[in-house]
């Protein structure tokens, strides 16, 4: 399947790109199927002139002091909204730990709570990290990749592929999983937080773990840990936070970060040291919880 078009080139009015800059700081950087809709109308283009146009906007959220390569990635969800994404890259560590353009994007509709996507818009070629990330996905065979204005599904970017499925994993990812009974929630988190936890997907080593960012002005972001089949695409749940607190306009510094907490499973923890490594890369202490939680799964 491969079809293509002369894309057009929307010119927003300021007040427009204004608005949507507002909109998509406010709801963490979605924008519903309803005012998609109204765009289309709006400016009589299609949703892949759209999603096109719109890259820019994705892209103007990456963080990237290392590459100064800014990625861009948009998700179409199963609902129909939108759902953006930007790299994400952290000084002085190691490259592995850095978040692509597309896991942020995919991380943010699962967090929204859609349990499909149906198209990834990027404004650069997948690598091929983040194509065994897509891979992961209980939808990836129904995934469309809009890029250059053409649209092929996912399965061409990525023949004999390995994935979940060669693990005995019949799940994947966006899967709506509740992994965790609620009489296991410690005091000292919130009913969200824990839930977080719980419907994190970590098939393989069974480390079910999320994170949360507390901002002075009483903002809450989460992630969710997202294991792979192949391991080395995982993606840890601090960095999903960042992205979350990143795509609301924000930055993690000093003055914004009340507290950092993380969650995972005693006897089985993997995210202590890579998010201790990643909170390294800030030049200032992050204030730092570490819950442990104990379960029999
Ligand atoms: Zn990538």
């Amino acid at each position: 399947m491969l079809s293509s078009s002369t894309l057009l080139k929307i010119n927003f009015a300021t007040n427009q790109t204004l608005e949507i800059k507002s909109l998509l700081k406010d709801t963490k950087g979605m924008l519903s199927a309803k005012y998609i809709s109204w765009l289309q109308n709006k400016y009589n283009v299609t949703l892949d002139e759209l999603l096109t146009n719109l890259l820019s906007f994705a892209a103007d959220f990456s963080v990237a002091p290392i590459s100064n390569f800014h990625v861009g990635a948009i998700v179409v969800g199963g609902s129909g909204n939108l759902y953006f994404g930007a790299n994400l890259e952290f000084k002085n560590q190691a490259l592995s730990l850095v978040l692509h353009g597309e896991q942020s994007a995919i991380s943010n509709a699962w967090l929204h709570g859609e349990s499909s996507i149906s198209k990834l818009a990027i404004n650069a070629a997948p690598c091929g990290y983040c194509r065994q990330f897509i891979n992961e996905l209980a939808c990836a065979q129904n995934v469309d990749i809009l890029l250059n204005g053409k649209v092929l599904n996912f399965k061409q970017f990525l023949p004999m592929s390995f994935g979940p499925k060669d693990l005995g994993n019949n799940l994947g990812l966006l899967s709506s999983v509740n992994n965790l009974e609620l009489s296991l929630k410690p005091k000292e988190i919130s009913l969200t937080f824990f839930e977080q936890v719980s419907s994190s997907y970590a098939p393989y080593s069974k480390n079910l773990a999320s994170c949360e960012i507390r901002t002075f002005d009483g903002q809450v972001f989460y992630g969710r840990y997202a294991e792979n089949a192949a391991y080395s695409p995982s993606l840890s749940p601090l960095q999903a936070a960042i992205s979350q607190l990143v795509l609301s306009g924000r930055e993690f510094i000093k003055k914004e970060i009340e507290m950092v907490t993380l969650v995972e499973m005693a006897n089985i923890e993997n995210q202590l040291n890579v998010t201790k490594a990643v909170l390294k890369s800030y030049d200032f202490e992050v204030p730092f919880t570490y819950i442990l939680l104990t379960d029999n799964i």
